[in-house]
C-alpha cells in the first residue's frame, strides 16, 4: 500500500527561489516509489509573490496545498500550521531555499522503513555561514545543553521526516513559544541522524539576523530550564556567606585596632547589590512574560487564505 508523505514547507519572502525548489522537489519525489506525496507550503505572511507563486503551483498540481498567514508569525509558527494541515503517515520539514538537501529524503525514507521513527539531518560543516554566527550559534548549544533537561545536537537541523506517532507528540506540545530542536529532544523516539553539508542559498535572502537569532536562543533556554529561576537563590546564599566573612574579617581588624575607612566598601555594596537584585527581578521578568504569553492563549499564527479541504483547516 502506498503511504503518504507530507513535505511541510515554510516560505517567508522566498519567490526567488520557489520555482526552483518545486522543479527540484517534484522530479525528487516522483522518483520515490510506494510514496504518494504532498507539498504544505506555508507562506508566512510574505509580502512579495511567494503567495502567487504558491496559488500557481496549486492550479496545475494537485498535490499542492498552501495556507497564507495575515502576516509574518515566525518559521516555528509556519511549521506548526503545517503540522496541523498534515494528516499522512509520514511527515517531512524542508526549507524552501534548497538548502535543505532534497536527494536526502529517498534514504531519509529508508531509515524509516528500517524501524527508525525519526530521520534528521545534520550539519556538518559551516561553509557559507558567518563566522561570528557559527560560534555564537555553538556556545550557545553548549551552554543550553549544560543547563537544560534536554541534550540538544548542535548539529541538529529541522530538515527531517517523521512518523505520524512523532508529528503527534510534536502536536501536543501546545507551548505558545516554539523551538522545534528542543521539542524533538524533548519527545525522543529513535532518531538516525544524517550528515548534511550546508549547500548555499539557491537564491534570495536569509530571514534571520542577531535579534532573530538572540531570541531564538533565549527561547530555547527559558522553555527548557528553571535554573535561571533557582540562581537568585545560589546567588543569594553565596553572597550571605561572603558577607558574613567579610563582616568577620573587618571586626578582626577593628580588634587589631587598624582604622577602616567605611564609606568606599558601602557604596561598592549599595551599587553591586542593586544591580545584582535588578538582574534577579529581569530574570523573574523573563518566565513571568512568558508565562504571561501562554496564559493569554492567542493562536500561534492566524490563516488569512488557503486551499485546504475545509475538514482540514487549522
Ligand atoms: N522562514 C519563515 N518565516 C520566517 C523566517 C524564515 O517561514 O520568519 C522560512 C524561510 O522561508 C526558509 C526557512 O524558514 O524556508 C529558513 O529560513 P532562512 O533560510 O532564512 O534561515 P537560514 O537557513 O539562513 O537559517
Ligand atoms: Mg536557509
Amino acid at each position: 500500500m502506498m503511504k503518504t508523505l507530507d513535505l511541510i514547507v515554510p516560505c517567508y519572502n522566498e519567490e526567488a527561489v520557489l520555482p526552483l525548489f518545486y522543479e527540484t522537489v517534484r522530479k525528487t519525489v516522483s522518483s520515490l516509489p510506494g510514496y504518494r506525496a504532498t507539498l504544505i507550503f506555508v507562506d508566512d505572511g510574505s509580502t512579495d509573490g511567494t503567495l502567487r507563486a504558491l496559488k500557481s503551483f496549486a492550479a496545475r498540481d494537485a498535490s499542492v496545498r498552501y495556507l497564507s498567514f495575515s502576516r509574518n508569525f515566525g518559521k516555528e509558527s509556519a511549521m506548526l500550521a503545517g503540522l496541523r494541515a498534515s494528516q499522512s503517515d509520514l511527515v517531512a520539514f524542508l526549507d524552501a531555499d534548497l538548502q535543505h538537501d532534497p536527494a536526502l529524503l529517498g534514504p531519509m525514507l529508508e531509515a524509516l522503513e528500517e524501524g527508525y521513527d525519526v530521520a534528521a539531518a545534520k550539519r556538518t560543516d559551516r561553509a557559507g555561514e558567518n563566522k561570528l554566527k557559527s560560534k555564537l550559534s555553538d556556545a550557545f548549544y553548549r551552554a543550553a545543553n549544560r543547563i537544560t533537561e534536554v541534550e540538544i545536537d548542535p548539529g541538529a537541523q529541522d530538515f527531517r521526516v517523521m512518523k505520524r506517532k512523532v508529528a503527534d507528540a510534536i502536536l501536543s506540545l501546545s507551548e505558545h513559544r516554539r523551538f522545534t530542536k528542543g521539542m524533538f529532544a524533548f519527545v525522543g523516539f529513535k532518531t538516525k541522524w544524517f550528515p548534511h553539508e550546508n549547500a548555499e542559498r539557491a537564491a534570495g535572502d536569509t530571514k534571520w539576523n542577531y535579534k532573530k537569532l538572540l531570541s531564538y536562543a533565549a527561547d530555547g533556554i527559558f522553555a527548557y530550564s528553571d535554573l535561571p529561576l533557582r540562581l537568585p537563590l545560589y546567588g543569594g546564599l553565596s553572597l550571605l556567606a561572603g558577607s558574613v566573612l567579610f563582616a568577620l574579617v573587618l571586626l578582626i581588624v577593628r580588634l587589631c585596632g587598624v582604622h577602616v575607612p567605611g564609606t568606599l566598601g558601602v557604596l561598592f555594596a549599595v551599587l553591586f547589590l542593586a544591580a545584582l537584585i535588578l538582574l534577579c527581578v529581569g530574570v523573574f521578568g523573563e518566565y513571568l512574560a512568558r508565562v504571561y504569553g501562554e496564559a493569554k492563549g492567542r493562536p500561534h499564527y492566524i490563516v488569512s487564505e488557503s486551499n485546504l479541504p475545509s475538514a482540514r483547516k487549522p
